[in-house]
């Protein structure tokens, strides 16, 4: 069954995508997401750049940690996607 396109979000995205994702580090400021969609259960992965690498330093609150708005990045056919886009729509707050 292919899963139709649309953009949402549910709590239930973001309880199992913490449970199932790991973070692969990539050398400096970048770390890629790694996992299954938690919508449409393809296996994705979501580069995370951070921005303390290109910012200055005079905004300490900036840290390595905190909430990562990300986005179903998978390849997989989505009725409905527009075109030139990937993934099923599914977006969730991932805790960093
Ligand atoms: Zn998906
Ligand atoms: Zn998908």
């Amino acid at each position: 069954m292919i899963l139709p396109y649309l953009e949402t979000t549910e709590p239930g995205f973001a309880d199992s995508a913490a449970d199932t994702f790991v973070i692969h580090e990539h050398g400096v400021g970048l770390r890629i997401l790694c996992g299954p969609c938690p919508r449409c259960s393809a296996p994705i992965d979501i580069p995370l750049f951070q921005e303390t690498v290109k910012g200055t330093r005079s905004h300490p609150s900036t840290a390595t940690s905190g909430i990562e708005t990300v986005m179903c990045t998978c390849q997989e056919p989505h009725e409905g996607r527009p075109e030139g886009r990937v993934g099923c729509g599914a977006y969730w707050n991932f805790l960093l």
